[in-house]
């Protein structure tokens, strides 16, 4: 290995820095992707299933912008639905089942093939730092790995997951270890303390997997995948197929009695897990104590590939000892007599809160460090890897001298996951939701090309025909927003007493209504010919009907957008010295400066800061502008 400096070294092989080396390298830069070890490149260590309610947004704004994580589910999911297609197409998300081991080898294939890119085993054990000449920051140089070696890097980005001091604990039993099967980052956590920096204790935990053929299925309620099956990426010409099928059962007053007679034999209870785990995403043991009246729970049996026996049991997230485990599982109807391949367990780790880094996910202690996943405190594939891809797109824009690429909440997903990391005290680990979205009727899976396509230009990720693709859709859906006028939709809507009901009936009625000239009519007629034309046409004609039937609410959100856009405008400098201002009330002066807002509108929506000092913040911020340059 050549001992030269890198660009970026990225390191951890998970879902985010997949997405942030690969973003890295694709954009010039010389990266190194540092990892425990290869092989386990893309590995799914929770539920291999990629989407779901918020998650699948993220996944097509990836897409978008020129990330993989789309791509490769669209190839390698066996079962895929569209979430909540019944409501508003604001909330309808897809949600794939992977085959995991297929998965994996088709992430760690597409890094191989990635020019600039190299992949490197190592376990990172500290970071190279240079202080700053003139007093400043201090400025990232490299990794040292614990095996001694050194490597030089302009620019680092940790995505670490869950391996910081990790600690898995199945019921009394604790061993150190980022999640089953590999060793936990031990040394890492030290550095960055050293750093200054400011560290919690987080933990999450997954389910038994189960024997396939052990389990009965004949009792139990099938799930199928949705027909067509909805794909995620917008560049998959051929449509993903649905492989496999789900089952549906549920726990029963006897297993939640199992869980309360053993409760203190759980970490958790027993007070073992000091971590904070996702209030979302609560073990068994946590929904029996915290719904105590509810006499069921939903139990999902998802198969984890074709070619394995493994099933994965979602809803039953577990560190109970692996005895109690076994009880619970054999008093869930259908599974009496299913085998435990693997059991559940919990996993505590380090992770940074995330009010320490700025809105490119930059640190703010020390220039050139990132974060990005689970080590910034969220939890979950998709805003993993949203969080890396972003990372490395800022990294390899700093590298080149460019300007950082801003998306607001009434942008992106990623507009509201980022500023949400920044501005709010995150005290569990955060997952994406369709309500943590204030402009989400604005913000739907349909559109995402549109809202994002400018920005992608600008990032370059994407390659000329896809971006070209992507621009093909966006002015057709435009053209279709043209023909179908609100008062047509109206009508329509009236004539069949539908509100906000299930549309795709309409739709075949409406483009009917639609008629000729047909916008797909004035492309270049080689493009109609290529395979992913018909897709991308569908795509056009439904968008641009959920536009004109959401036309009213974002209206309304355009206004409200335009009257908090002043404080967007209000830029306050990052040397801001809130301190010296005893007028702002002592919680928000600590919020401020710790957080140090880039404008007014982020001030504002910092958990604790006072309206009131936000007017008083706009004069002061104006006032000492104005007495440093004169
Ligand atoms: C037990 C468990 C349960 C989970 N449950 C859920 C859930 O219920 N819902 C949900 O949404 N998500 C869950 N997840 C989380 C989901 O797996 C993660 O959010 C996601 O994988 C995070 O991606 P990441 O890229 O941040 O980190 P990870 O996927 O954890 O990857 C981290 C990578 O960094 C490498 N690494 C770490 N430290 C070093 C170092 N010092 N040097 C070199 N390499 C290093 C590791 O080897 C690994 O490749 C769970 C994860 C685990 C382990």
């Amino acid at each position: 290995m050549d001992t030269a400096t890198w660009d970026i070294i990225v390191v951890g092989g998970g879902h985010a820095g997949i997405e942030a080396a690969v973003a890295g390298a694709r954009l010039g830069a010389r990266t190194l992707l540092l990892t425990h070890d290869p092989r386990e490149i893309g590995r799914m260590p929770c539920n291999p299933a990629v989407g779901g309610l918020g998650k699948g947004h993220l996944v097509r704004e990836i897409d978008v912008l020129g990330g993989v994580m789309g791509r490769v589910i669209d190839r390698t999911g066996i079962q895929f639905r569209l979430l909540n297609r019944r409501k508003g197409a604001a909330v309808r998300s897809p949600r794939a089942q992977a085959d995991k081991q297929a998965y994996q080898d088709a992430m760690a294939e597409l890094v191989a093939a990635v020019p600039g890119l190299t992949v490197l085993a190592g376990d990172a054990a500290d970071l190279r730092v240079e202080p700053a000449r003139d007093g400043g920051t201090p400025r990232i140089a490299g990794v040292t790995l614990a095996d001694g070696r050194e490597l030089r890097a302009r620019r680092v980005i940790l995505c670490t997951g869950t391996f910081l001091r990790g600690l898995m604990h199945t019921g009394e039993a604790s061993r150190p270890g980022g999640r089953e099967g590999a060793a936990a980052a031990r040394h890492l956590s030290d550095a960055l303390r050293r750093l200054g920096f400011t560290l919690a204790r987080l933990k999450t935990g997954t389910p038994p997997r189960l024997h396939r053929d052990t389990i009965d299925t004949s009792r139990l309620q099938e799930q199928a995948g949705d027909e067509p099956p909805p794909a995620f990426s917008h560049f998959t010409a051929t449509p993903p197929r649905n492989r496999v099928v789900c089952w549906l059962t549920h726990t029963t007053e006897r297993t939640h009695a199992i869980i309360r007679d053993n409760l203190r034999r759980s970490p958790l209870y027993g007070g073992i897990i000091e971590g904070t785990g996702p209030r979302y995403c609560p073990s068994i043991e946590d929904k029996v104590v915290r719904f105590a009246d509810r006499t069921r729970h939903h139990v999902f049996l998802e198969p984890e590939g074709i070619d394995t026996e493994e099933v994965y049991v979602n809803g039953v997230s577990t560190s109970l000892p692996a005895d109690v485990q076994e009880a619970v599982i054999h008093s869930i109807p259908g599974l009496e007599q299913a085998r435990l391949l693997r059991h559940g367990y919990a996993v505590e780790y380090d992770s940074v809160p995330s009010w320490q880094v700025d809105t490119t996910l930059e640190t703010r202690r020390v220039r050139g460090l990132y974060l990005a996943g689970q080590i910034l405190g969220t939890s979950g594939y998709e805003e993993a890897a949203a969080q890396g891809l972003w990372a490395g797109i800022q990294a390899a824009r700093s590298l080149a001298g460019k300007e950082p690429v801003r998306l607001r909440r009434d942008q992106a997903y990623l507009g509201v996951l980022v500023d949400d990391l920044v501005t709010k005290e995150i005290t569990e680990p955060y997952r994406m939701f369709t309500s943590r979205a204030e402009y989400r009727l604005s913000l739907r899976c349909d559109n995402a090309a549109e809202r994002l396509l400018e920005t992608s230009r600008e990032i370059g990720l994407l390659a000329d025909e896809d971006l070209a693709m992507l621009t093909l859709m966006v002015n057709m859906a435009r053209a279709y927003r043209n023909v179908l006028s609100i008062k047509k939709l109206q009508e329509l809507l009236v004539a069949r007493g539908s509100g906000e009901q299930d549309d795709s009936g309409i739709i075949p009625a409406l483009l009917e209504k639609i008629g000729r000239p047909d916008p797909a009519d004035a492309v270049a007629p080689s493009l109609h010919g290529t395979p992913l034309f018909p897709a991308l046409v569908r795509a056009a004609r439904e968008q641009a009907l959920h536009d004109v039937r959401y036309a009213g609410y974002i209206r309304k959100h355009e206004r409200l957008l335009k009257e908090q856009a002043h404080l967007d405008e209000l830029a306050i400098p990052p040397d801001f010295p809130y301190e010296e201002y005893p007028q702002l009330s002592y919680e928000s002066r600590q919020k401020l400066a710790r957080i140090r807002p880039a404008t007014l509108g982020q001030a504002a929506r910092i958990d604790g800061v006072r309206a009131g000092d936000l007017t008083l913040l706009s004069v002061l911020v104006r006032r000492w502008r104005h007495e440093r340059a004169s």
